[in-house]
């Protein structure tokens, strides 16, 4: 299988997108290590992986926090003995137009989405450097490229990890180690489920494959950047979004 031997790590690997990013992994053979804020549902999607086959464990941490991000790391190497791949997945919304956003409402997004995505690779980049070998695959979105009215903070921090991905994939590429991004579009998920039908028919008429993605479309693209086939691709943005920006 392609990721025999090889150990990913998925944040916000509980549902959604990181969930099948994870089945998709596994079922290629990588050893998973789950990392979500919440125990519960993590279990249960490592009991999935165990009951199909595979090899997953569980980490708990919020990844906007460096200490916990740090420990967690750490008991991961320990227990896996390395770590190959890194998908930077758990984000989060507090959608509001910028006259109305409140301060919490900035900094929780710009913590989870943007700062989290660089706790996390700070604490695993040192271990990828001295193994000579990594991949990252930080999950962006279309509207860190495009913007989208009501999610200012959101928009700001998905576009802040694409120069983060180019910056850090320049300053590692001799060592071995990739850093690209997937920018999903309008993906089925909580995420969307939770959006007014209103703006959902909007996006449907903007999109020219007239239809919404999958999380299994976004596991698609990010189980080819961490293959060996992706070998020679870093700091892009594969875009997941079924044309609606092109
Ligand atoms: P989701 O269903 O809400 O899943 C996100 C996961 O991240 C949840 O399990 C969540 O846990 C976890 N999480 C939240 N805050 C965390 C924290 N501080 N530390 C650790 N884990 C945390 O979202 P999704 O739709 O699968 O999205 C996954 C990624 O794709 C996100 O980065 C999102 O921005 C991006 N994306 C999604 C779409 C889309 O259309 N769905 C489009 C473009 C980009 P709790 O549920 O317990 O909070």
């Amino acid at each position: 299988m392609k990721f025999d031997g090889r150990v990913t790590l998925i944040t916000g690997a509980s549902q959604g997108i990181g969930e099948a990013i994870a089945y998709a992994l596994a079922r290629e053979g990588a050893e998973i290590a789950l990392l979500d804020i919440q125990p519960d549902k993590l279990e249960a999607v490592a009991e999935n992986i165990r009951r199909d086959g595979g090899k997953a464990a569980t980490y708990v941490a919020d990844v906007s926090r460096s200490d916990q991000v740090s420990e967690v790391i750490e008991k991961a190497i320990q227990a896996h003995q390395k770590i190959d791949h890194v998908v930077n997945n758990a984000g989060i919304t507090r959608d509001n137009l910028l006259m109305r956003m409140k301060e919490e409402e900035w900094d929780a997004v710009l913590a989870v989405n943007l700062k989290g995505t660089f706790n996390l690779s700070q604490a695993m980049i040192r271990h990828m450097m001295k193994n000579r070998y990594g991949r990252i695959v930080n999950i962006s979105s279309v509207v860190g490229v495009m913007g989208n009215a009501g999610q200012t903070n959101y928009s700001a921090s998905k576009a802040g990890v694409i120069g983060f991905t180019k910056s850090l994939a320049r300053e590692v590429a001799s060592r071995g180690i990739t850093v690209n991004a997937v920018a999903p579009g309008f993906i089925t998920s909580a995420m969307t489920e939770a959006l007014p039908d209103e703006v959902t028919e909007n996006f449907m008429n903007l999109i020219p494959l007239k239809r919404f993605g999958t999380a299994q479309d976004v596991a698609n693209a990010v189980t080819f950047l961490l293959s060996d086939e992706a070998g020679y691709i870093t700091g892009q943005v594969i875009n997941v979004n079924g044309g609606l920006l092109m």
